[in-house]
């Protein structure tokens, strides 16, 4: 663990509103749970930033010292269209249109996602459990919920009652909902309902005959509701109250505010102390969503296949982009600001260049203790890796007045500013030196050369070897684009 007086993690709870200091239920230990993607289609940046904002947490609770089990699940059944309790099956109505099996599907779509977890360098979860892999004890956790008095079965359905709940436990405190307006705003809706109340949530679904997706259960064939799956594994493999859930913003009601309730339920207990809740990312000012056509894939960044920005952006320079915005607040995608995010991004890493080779003076000409304690001071402050990143631009001064003569620095302060500032930069921001992986690699050259030939073959209008030259590498998983400032290449 590291020294006492930088173990002064303050973390936003999303459930009190208030920033709170952070105690693990085990000392040294820290049990947290993230929900993951429902693998239908393929993630969009609007996600990656959720995943890489808590991939942030995880990895700065590591720093600190902590032990830390982190669980994020594949959602791979349950999730519905509507994200409520009719109509079909995301992962099983993605199958039809493709003609695939639902399992193929999930296949894709979890590499998929893995492949782009990847390339953005986040860490892989200590486990990442799927909903079908946890039927038995999404079945396990309904018998109990039952047995408590909190759903009830209809027509081989499974319904929590939360009326029942509310008289016992809060329903709604998440989100800061009350119940009274909660059943204002349904009652009207379907008079046909098999639920007691409109409120009241699926735990399982009575799948009929051509659902492609279903288990044998006390209640006869379906399968679980989205909600459960997370509070069955969470329950598992961190136990019944646990230290840290997260999750995007829109995830607070119903399905946080399900879990809650379903947790509670089947165990007496709140299950989670510290809920945490990533903000969205924006295109244009619009939430970025997949079904609005407001998006951008990830790789289509990358390679500047895309309609919004007017050149490719590199992994590494998105994530850095993505550090410049605390975590709860929106963050806006323009070009612009990712053209200055790369400004900054070669910036920092060539200070961090420098830092090896800095000359060692006498004296000190700044606190480096006290520039390095506002990196700790930045990340214990609810993970505020925008001011993070200030602080770290203050010590990119130093360096650069340094290498100029202007400024001076002793040898063990040089030796402690190096350590740190490369254990903030590489294992809490996660950021990677994409020169150094590819500046003296073998490849650039070799495209260097590769895209030479094929500017030479352009300039005598020779189109057959250059688009030779550019569908070869396409087929070889290197995309070539063309501007009128010249060519650039990325790996898929
Ligand atoms: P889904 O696959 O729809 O269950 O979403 C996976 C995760 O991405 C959830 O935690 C969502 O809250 C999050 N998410 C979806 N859209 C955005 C967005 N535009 N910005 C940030 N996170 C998002
Ligand atoms: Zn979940």
């Amino acid at each position: 663990m590291k020294h006492q007086m930088i173990q002064d993690l303050h973390i936003y709870n999303s459930l009190t509103r208030k920033k709170e200091k952070f105690i693990p239920i085990h000392e040294n230990f820290v049990g947290m749970y993230v929900c993951g993607p429902t693998v239908y289609n393929n993630v969009h940046l609007g996600n990656c930033r959720t995943f890489i904002s808590f991939d942030v947490v995880y990895r700065y609770l590591k720093f600190l010292g902590y032990k830390v089990r982190y669980v994020r699940n594949i959602t791979d059944v349950g999730h519905l269209v509507d994200d409520a309790d009719d109509g079909e099956d995301k992962i099983a109505k993605k199958a039809k249109i493709d003609r695939l099996e639902p399992m193929e599907v999930v296949q894709k779509y979890t590499l998929d996602f893995h492949n782009v977890m990847r390339q953005f360098n986040t860490l892989t979860p200590s486990i990442e459990p799927t909903a079908t892999g946890h039927i038995i004890e999404q079945i396990e956790m309904i018998l109990e919920i039952i047995k408590n008095g909190y759903a009830y079965e209809v027509n081989g359905s499974v319904y929590f009652d939360v009326e029942k709940y509310n008289k016992d436990y809060p329903y709604g405190e998440l989100s800061g909902r009350k119940i009274e307006d909660l059943i204002a705003n349904t009652r009207e809706l379907d008079g046909q309902d098999e639920k007691r109340n409109p409120l009241d949530f699926a735990l399982w679904k009575n799948a009929s005959d051509e659902h492609l997706m279903k288990w044998p259960s006390p209640w006869g064939l379906g399968f679980p509701g989205w909600h459960l799956e997370c509070s069955a594994m969470s329950t598992k493999y961190l136990g019944e109250k646990f230290d840290i859930h997260g999750g995007g913003m829109d995830l607070k009601f119903p399905h946080h505010e399900c879990e809650i309730a379903q947790g509670t339920a089947s165990n007496q207990c709140t299950p989670v102390n510290y809920w945490m809740h990533g903000n969205m990312l924006t295109l244009n000012g619009k939430k970025m969503s997949k079904s609005t056509g407001n998006s951008i894939l990830p790789h289509e960044l990358f390679t500047g296949e895309n309609d919004f920005m007017e050149k490719p952006f590199s992994p590494m320079v998105v994530r850095f982009f993505m550090m410049q915005a605390q975590y709860r607040s929106t963050l806006d995608f323009t070009s612009e600001a990712l053209l200055a995010a790369e400004k900054g991004y070669i910036k920092l890493m060539n200070a961090l260049n420098l830092l090896d080779t800095l000359p060692a003076s006498e004296n000190s000409s700044q606190d480096v203790g006290k520039m390095i304690q506002s990196f700790y001071d930045a990340m214990n402050d609810d993970f505020n890796t925008p001011i993070l990143v200030a602080n770290l631009f203050e010590a990119v001064k130093y360096i650069n007045n340094i290498t100029t003569g202007k400024e001076q620095i002793k040898k063990e302060d040089l030796n402690q500013l190096s350590t740190e500032m490369k254990g903030f930069v590489f294992d809490v921001l996660g950021l990677k030196n994409e020169e150094e992986n590819h500046g003296n690699n073998r490849l650039e050259k070799i495209m260097n050369l590769v895209l030479d030939l094929r500017q030479e073959a352009r300039a005598r209008k020779d189109w057959e070897t250059s688009d030779k030259i550019r569908d070869g590498l396409k087929d070889a998983g290197i995309i070539v684009k063309d501007s009128k400032e010249g060519s650039t290449w990325e790996v898929r």
